[in-house]
């Protein structure tokens, strides 16, 4: 059996494990994000004991970003222009190379929970398909022709500009950039400040503030559709935990569509809008199926 490492990179901590290729996780650990010298070590660290239990062939990271996916780049495997000051210019796959002389994938986070549930999860078999998180932020990974897509940089499917009823809405949006981008509008911050809460999670079903969500999401579910003519698009992160979201996300597309494409996709829209099935472990299986994709590419 192939065994696997994976390591999932997110602002808050960092998550490691070793799973197999049927996605079982084996053995897994957390760490606090903190500076590159204090975390790396232990990433290092964890990686080195269980080397010796469960001999792994590959290692996949799933990283926060921005970061330099193109292998042809100089600055291939760094973490580039982030927030995260002390994580700026950070050559992530350089310091993993120099501790395990092993394949190793690297990609957005995004991109690996859409490999993860292409893998184990609602995008099997599917060529072509996209994996939208809504949650703190919103960011996507798309899979188009069988391959994840990159592009110039990375599809930043979080920051479209979509139409605002500012009468139903007269929200500013608080994307620190555009404002009233959908990551401006729809987020978990976004819903928290538009309607003063904590988590978005105290907003009853039945409250005014899911209406106005669903819209939103249905412009961006309606422009991914036009635009990448996707087979399916996975919808994951803490705010599709509200159950009453899908369904009506889902009829607002088909409205949105207006009969315009003629294909059982948008017949069927509850097949084609789903939510994610790994769920919070996109972007670790993400990670391990990293390691799995840097196996058969190496
Ligand atoms: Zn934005």
């Amino acid at each position: 059996m192939t065994l696997l490492a994976g390591i999932e990179a997110g602002g808050t901590k960092f998550v490691c494990a070793i799973g197999d290729q049927h996605g079982k996780i084996l053995e897994q650990v957390e760490f606090a994000t903190e500076s590159p010298d204090i975390t790396i070590p232990k990433v290092i660290g964890f990686f080195q004991v269980q080397q010796k239990q469960f001999p792994f062939s590959a290692i996949g990271i799933a990283s926060f970003g921005p970061v330099d996916p193109n292998p042809k780049s100089d600055t291939y495997g760094y973490i580039t222009s982030t927030p995260k000051l002390l994580w700026q210019n950070f050559n992530f796959v350089g310091a993993i190379k120099k501790a395990f002389k092993l394949p190793i994938g690297f990609d957005t986070d995004a991109n690996a929970a859409a490999l993860g549930e292409y893998y184990w999860g609602h995008a099997k078999g599917l060529t072509d398909f996209i994996y939208l998180t809504v949650g703190t932020g919103i960011g996507g990974g798309a899979m188009v022709n069988g391959k994840l897509l990159h592009g110039a940089m990375h599809a930043e499917m979080g920051h479209i500009l979509i139409p605002q009823d500012k009468v139903k809405d007269p929200f500013i949006g608080n994307c620190p950039f555009h404002k009233n981008c959908l990551e401006g509008l729809a987020s978990g911050p976004a819903i928290n400040k538009r309607w003063n809460l904590h988590s978005s999670s105290e907003l009853p079903a039945e409250h005014l503030g899911w209406d106005i969500e669903s819209d939103y999401l249905a412009y961006a579910m309606a422009n991914y559709i036009l635009t990448l003519s996707p087979q399916r698009i996975i919808l994951g992160g803490g705010v599709m935990k509200q159950k009453q979201l899908l369904p009506i996300i889902q009829h607002k597309t088909k409205i949105l569509l207006a009969g315009y494409i003629n294909h059982t996709n948008v017949h069927e829209i509850e097949k084609t809008i789903v939510l994610a099935k790994l769920d919070q472990l996109a972007g670790l299986y993400g990670a391990i199926a990293l390691a799995d994709e840097a196996l058969k590419t190496k």
